[in-house]
């Protein structure tokens, strides 16, 4: 039984990254990034509130982001465990995630940080751009949601830190070895 948390500036693999740990780990991954895209594919109002704000490489709104990963994480693939991608962005998002487990009486195990250099994201994502078409991978986009990351959610990792929960891992590299040295970090933890 894992929960954990991925983190990581856009671009630095994350969903990649969680994909990959949740299946050796046996755990449910859930990105609140794929969730918010498929409401705006679906048209749901969700989805249409949501596409406003990522359209524009800013953060919806804690009000709609909160209640839909409390729903996701009332779900019952989840008693197994789970590694969130993508949430919490805020410390008003680690709050209400913090009471969201207490009220089942459980905490976070881990919280990954995957770290990169921004100009590395910038030209990754301005790669990924030409191959998804993501309507928010454009440069003045990217480089609002890289502000955005040192701006809020750097202190989301902070608070973590000071938990002793965090661990950091160099998120640069081919896709085979970060998850080497992801699994290896969540081990060693697990361990302690
Ligand atoms: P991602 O795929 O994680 O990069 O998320 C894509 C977009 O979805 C972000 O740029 C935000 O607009 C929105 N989003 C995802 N997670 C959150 C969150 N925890 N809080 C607010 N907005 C979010």
């Amino acid at each position: 039984m894992t929960r954990m948390l991925i983190i990581g500036p856009p671009g630095s693999g994350k969903g990649t990254q969680a994909e990959r740990i949740s299946e050796r780990l046996g755990v449910v991954a859930i990105s609140t990034g794929d969730i918010f895209r498929a409401n705006v594919k679906g048209e749901t109002p969700l989805g249409i509130e949501a596409k406003k704000y990522m359209d524009a490489g800013d953060f919806v709104p804690d009000s709609v982001t909160n209640n839909m990963v409390r729903d996701r994480l009332s779900e019952e693939d989840v008693e197994r465990g789970f590694l969130l991608d993508g949430y919490p962005r805020t410390t008003a998002q680690v709050e209400y995630l913090d009471q969201i487990l207490a009220a089942d009486d459980e905490k976070l195990d881990v919280v990954l940080q995957l770290t990169a250099d921004d100009e590395e994201l910038v030209a990754r994502l301005l790669g990924r751009a030409k191959e998804t078409g993501r309507s928010d991978d454009n440069e003045a986009v990217i480089r609002h949601r890289l502000d955005l990351y040192h701006e809020q959610t750097e202190a989301v990792v902070a608070k973590y830190a000071e938990r002793g929960i965090l661990t950091q891992v160099d998120g640069i590299g081919a896709i085979d070895e970060v998850t080497e040295r992801v699994l290896k970090a969540i081990e060693a933890r697990q361990t302690v």
